[in-house]
């Protein structure tokens, strides 16, 4: 086993975990084991939270612009590996090679480094009547994060935290951890005092709880599947510690009768199979007008069915799903659909001829799918797209709302005041109108049982911070 990635990270020193027990990491599309973790214990998260306790105080008392550098600087360091680090994800997740770079790398490091800048903008105290309001760290985060995009979303937490004065300790997912090494790494090049960030590995019911549990833990940010989402926060409720949770999504891609059918449809089945469907916001619901039905349906099959899939080092699209798991559970729900009556357009169980090894599953379209069917209704992370029609706006809206989750939606129209107007009825955090992408800045997150609370920018600070009111006499 790698030396490196044998060790866990606690209060700034590279140690041995508690259990010999290790998880292999394997790439999915070769099916090798590339590397193992220690698959933690209670006692080494129990250490890694005590480094953090430890730390919090005097971390909480360095000036926010300073804590912004160590992140504009853990940024840089990062981005001088960003070979490396596109490759080890693209090994571990299966996502083309060259998307690796720019979306799960370049973006993610951008972001990072813009905190530096962050700490100018924060409003960290302010006077209100005779008090001082202070905007005080949370306290010691326990960062818990999934695979599909391991180091976007484990920036997308321990940023915010260090930045607002928070200590933190990580737990990314068992499925795709490696990145999280380098993250520790560069943490300890840069200087980042000890115990300000943590490492520690494993499997979420075992070490993930514990973190949860932990009374010296404050906060718990959690990224991952709603079934997850909802035990942690049960459980974090029992000692009231403050919880963020981004979890999964259903979203619907509604594209008006006046839309661009050919950009709507090239750009609605792009986003919900980019990296293989595993993307929280995936647009899996497109809703079109029944009275342009037949001839979307047949542009749709042809574009799903130019979509390439292969390879992640080559020039493909599409790579494998993340594990067999996935592979498998991606499967039941098309046997499902075609079980429950929807007509299987393109795609289906059966894996890519040319690609007997890997997890594979082609791109899969599903037509005259009824929203109450398990396919329109469950997060299926997987490139399966369902079509549904709708009869008028207001039939659109209904359909895009009939579901637990709140995460993403579209609209697309040649009219944006119409776009805007139906765009304002869709309930969820965020939602794009034709091509439009989500700027820097723009709060990212949840409604309904898709998320508490928000990510990005300043609205993703605020998470971290307690409000604190100092009534202090003339
Ligand atoms: P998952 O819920 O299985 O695991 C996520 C993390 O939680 C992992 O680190 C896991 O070990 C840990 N975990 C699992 N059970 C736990 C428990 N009982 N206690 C503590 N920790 C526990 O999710 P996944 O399969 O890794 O990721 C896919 C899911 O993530 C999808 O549902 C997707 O929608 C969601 N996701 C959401 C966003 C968002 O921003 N909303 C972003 C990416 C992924």
């Amino acid at each position: 086993m790698d030396g490196k990635f044998s060790k866990i990270f606690i209060g700034g020193a590279w140690i041995d975990p508690e259990s010999a027990g290790r998880i292999p990491v394997v790439n999915p599309a070769t099916e090798e084991v590339i590397a193992e973790v220690p698959s933690g214990t209670p006692g080494d998260a129990d250490k890694a939270v005590r480094a953090a306790r430890a730390a919090f105080e005097e971390w909480g008392a360095v000036p926010p612009a300073e804590r912004g550098k160590y992140l504009g600087r853990i940024a840089d360091v990062l981005s001088a590996r960003a070979d490396e680090l596109a490759a080890s994800i693209s090994a571990e997740v299966g996502t083309p090679l060259k998307l690796a770079h720019s979306m799960q790398v370049a973006g993610p490091l951008a972001h990072l480094g813009w905190h530096a800048e962050l700490a100018e903008q924060f409003t960290w105290e302010e006077r209100i009547g005779g008090n001082l309001v202070v905007r005080a760290p949370v306290g010691v985060v326990a960062a818990i994060t999934p695979w599909n995009f391991p180091l976007n979303q484990v920036i997308n937490k321990i940023a915010p935290a260090i930045l607002a004065g928070c200590t933190v300790v990580l737990k990314p997912s068992e499925v795709a951890p490696l990145t999280a090494w380098a993250i520790a790494e560069a943490t300890e090049e840069v200087g980042l005092p000890p115990g300000v960030f943590n490492l520690v590995s494993g499997v979420g019911p075992v070490i993930g709880e514990a973190l949860v549990r932990h009374p010296e833990i404050d906060m718990v940010s959690f990224t991952g599947s709603t079934r997850a989402g909802k035990q942690i926060a049960a459980i974090a409720a029992e000692s009231v510690k403050r919880v963020a949770l981004e979890m999964g999504g259903k979203s619907a891609n509604i594209i008006l009768d006046d839309a661009n059918l050919d950009d709507a449809l090239a750009a609605g089945v792009r986003s919900c199979f980019v990296n293989s469907g595993q993307i929280c916001v995936a647009l899996s619901r497109m809703l079109v007008p029944r009275n342009r039905y037949d001839e979307i349906i047949e542009k749709v099959k042809a574009i799903a069915e130019s979509t390439t899939v292969g390879d992640p080092q080559g020039d493909v699209q599409l790579g494998p799903l993340v594990s067999s798991v996935q592979r498998d559970r991606v499967r039941s729900y098309i046997e499902r659909g075609v079980a429950e009556g929807a007509r299987l357009l393109t795609g289906g169980v059966e894996p890519p001829a040319e690609l007997p090894t890997g997890y594979y599953v082609r791109p899969t379209v599903f037509a005259d799918v009824d929203n109450s069917m398990t396919i329109a209704q469950e997060e299926i992370f997987g490139p399966v797209l369902s079509v549904i029609p709708y009869e008028d706006e207001d039939d659109a809206v209904r359909i895009a709302n009939d579901t637990i989750y709140g995460l993403s939606g579209a609209v697309w129209s040649s009219d944006k005041a119409r776009a805007e107007r139906v765009a304002r009825r869709l309930r969820t955090g965020n939602v794009r109108v034709n091509a439009g992408g989500r700027g820097r800045g723009a709060p990212f997150g949840g409604f309904k049982q898709s998320g508490l609370g928000r990510e990005s920018g300043l609205f993703g600070l605020d998470e971290y911070v307690e409000l604190q009111a100092i009534s202090i006499p003339d």
